[in-house]
């Protein structure tokens, strides 16, 4: 989708820093970090959220890409946190599916 931020990062019309590349997405630093490390999964299919697709395998290349990211990022051992913001009242911004993987400081339970 031409008008959505993250197929246009897919595309490389807008830059980020890449941490990893798969066949079926990419990882991204995010932003506007909530973390020492907080990386952003997307898959390279434009899907708008979670509830969007039923694609089972497809959701778990991309839960095992977070995890590939966590190791890259020496956060294996010492804790990482996945996160799928979907819909408004979950805070969700960027209307294309993505996994946030957050890591290297303590993290809060129940989260805000
Ligand atoms: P959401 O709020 O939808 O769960 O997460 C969207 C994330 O995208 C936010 O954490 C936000 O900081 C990040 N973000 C927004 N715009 C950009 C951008 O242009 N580049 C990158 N790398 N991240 C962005
Ligand atoms: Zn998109």
């Amino acid at each position: 989708m031409s008008d959505c931020l993250f197929c246009q990062i897919i595309a490389g019309e807008v830059p980020a820093t890449i941490v990893k590349r798969s066949p079926h997405g990419i990882a991204f630093r995010d932003l506007n970090a909530q973390a020492p490390t907080h990386v952003l999964i997307v898959p390279k299919q434009h899907l708008a959220s979670l509830n969007d697709t039923d694609d089972a395998r497809l959701l778990g290349q991309l839960l095992l890409l977070a995890k590939e990211v966590a190791e890259i990022e020496g956060l294996s051992h010492r804790g990482y946190r996945v996160v799928v913001n979907t819909n408004r009242e979950a805070g969700q911004s960027v209307f294309h599916l993505h996994l946030h993987v957050l890591g290297g400081r303590a993290m809060a339970w129940p989260p805000g």
